[in-house]
């Protein structure tokens, strides 16, 4: 699981907005990105033994987590990841 801030304008989350913020997603207009302030939930997937798995965990904003891509950290996706883990 990760936390993004999806895009209002195309719909897609933040890390297909590529360096100078425009959507790198498939055939995704290039645009400046409108992202939602607010953090959305969205699963992630893992290689588990050569099969495609859910990702349970909540990976910690503000990491890399795949090459080249970085999690959000803002105050807010901060916030929220410190909620669930009391929570959990
Ligand atoms: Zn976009
Ligand atoms: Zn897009
Ligand atoms: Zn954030």
């Amino acid at each position: 699981m990760i936390l993004t801030h999806r895009c209002t304008a195309c719909g897609h989350p933040d890390y297909f907005h590529d360096r100078d913020n425009w959507c790198s997603h498939g055939n995704c207009r290039r645009h400046p990105p409108e992202l939602n302030p607010e953090p959305e939930l969205i699963p992630s997937f893992v290689m588990r033994d050569g099969v495609v798995v859910l990702d349970e965990e909540l990976k910690m904003p503000g990491q890399r987590w795949l090459p080249g891509v970085r999690l959000c950290g803002c105050e807010r996706c901060q916030e929220i990841f410190a909620d669930r883990a009391v929570a959990a």
